[in-house]
């Protein structure tokens, strides 16, 4: 599917969302890069806004649709791809082999569930990575992803350059571009939305929907465990976008939150609008997502439940590598069907960070604790390789209910 460009940017000071999109950016906002020249800042910004979207708002509304049937039970969504993109990773091998594996996995899970899978790649804009310290363990300020940063341990690499947010819509185009001749055109994009300067650059009014205004830069995205406060700037900006979002749910979300999610992110009861995304851990997903699951039914919005196996799962080995045991993924997993299954909702879906390379940096199906060193490849958070990954799709065929 092409862009329709019909799009306009909410530059626009007149406009209403430009009211709206400034409000927003007046809220504390978790996470950001304290970027080296806010002047330069202010040119990348105008230079985005400038840009072609990246997606199409039609493309936006077949997502929503199809997010619709999940949270009616008429469908099920597999989103994955790597924990981050980096650039030097943007190449037609990687792309291909995590787009192959998300085509595979997903047309799996359709043919055994017999409900249609959407799939819903982490690719093309997933380059800002959240933090839970600033600095490393060398005393360098942390990596955050190829948007932001360098990965490389020195301090010239790692001062947050805002000229990398146009390096990572020309990547993001580029694998959108990728994805959209490759066949798999209907698998959709999302990441976190983290770098506002960068997402609120983005965004696009729609006449034809009132003006609204549509993130440009992907199909779904969430917000992450880190900046998901009431009262911050991400949960603000998720509430102006048209596209269907996401929130994470870590272990110590309450019922009540829950549902103020729920009120501010989905104030039209529209079915699929919101995503529910738990990622609780193997040890507390059944004590803790229960009473979530609960309050949110009550509240008569129709979301999307999807659980996120990896985030709660994260252990560092013997070895001294952040890793995952894909036993605990499949537990979590397991745990989050029994779950709705004794409260009869629908588990609509999964998110997984994967990839297509044959990497070693999650233990099981095959890799040992002593293996984490021989592929560990990642720029962020361990993913499962292929054969791993074919393990979990396989678990949840069995899981889903039919
Ligand atoms: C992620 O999805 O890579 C991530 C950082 O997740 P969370 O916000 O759930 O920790
Ligand atoms: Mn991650």
């Amino acid at each position: 599917m092409m862009n329709s460009g019909r799009l306009a940017p909410v530059g626009d000071p007149t406009g209403c969302c430009s009211l709206r999109v400034a409000v927003a950016a007046t809220r504390p906002a978790a996470q950001l890069p304290g970027w080296r020249d806010a002047t330069r800042v202010r040119g990348v910004r105008a230079a985005l806004r400038g840009s072609p979207p990246l997606v199409a708002s039609g493309e936006v509304d077949l997502l929503s649709a199809r997010l619709a049937a999940v949270a009616r039970g008429a469908a099920f969504v597999l989103l994955g791809g790597d924990c981050a993109e980096t650039f030097a990773g943007n190449t037609d091998a990687h792309l291909r082999g995590n787009l192959d594996l998300l085509a595979r996995m997903a047309a799996e899970l359709g043919r055994r569930s017999g409900l249609p899978t959407v799939g819903v790649a982490r690719m093309a804009g997933q380059f800002a990575k959240p933090r839970s310290a600033a600095t490393d363990a060398d005393g360098l300020p942390v990596y955050r992803g190829d948007m932001v940063n360098g990965l490389a341990a020195e301090p010239a690499a790692r001062e947050a350059d805002p000229d990398r947010m146009l390096r990572a819509y020309r990547a993001s185009s580029t694998a959108i571009d990728f994805l959209r001749a490759s066949g798999h055109g209907r698998v959709f994009t999302a990441h976190e939305a983290l770098v506002l300067d960068y997402e609120q650059a983005l965004l696009r009014r729609e006449p034809s929907a009132g003006w609204a205004p549509y993130s440009g830069s992907a199909h779904f995205l969430w917000i992450g465990e880190r900046t998901r406060d009431l009262d911050g700037a991400h949960i603000a900006f998720a509430e102006l976008v048209a596209n269907p979002v996401g929130v994470k749910l870590g272990p110590h979300t309450t019922p009540e939150e829950a549902v103020e999610y729920v009120r501010r992110l989905d104030p039209h009861r529209v079915p699929g609008r919101l995503t529910l995304i738990s990622r609780m851990g193997s040890r507390r997903v059944r004590d803790v997502l229960p009473a979530i699951i609960e309050k949110v039914s009550a509240s008569g919005h129709a979301v999307v439940w999807q659980c996120d196996p990896m985030h709660g799962n994260t252990v560092t080995s013997a070895t001294g590598h952040k890793t995952r045991y894909v036993d605990q993924v499949k537990d979590e997993l397991t745990g989050y069907f029994e779950v709705h299954r004794g409260l009869g909702t629908f588990p609509g879906g999964v998110h997984l960070e994967m990839t297509g390379d044959d990497v070693t940096e999650c233990v099981g199906g095959g890799v040992a604790e002593s293996d984490l060193g021989a592929r560990y490849e990642t720029a962020c958070d361990p993913r499962l390789n292929p054969a791993q990954a074919w393990e979990i799709a396989t678990l949840v065929a069995d899981l889903i209910p039919t």
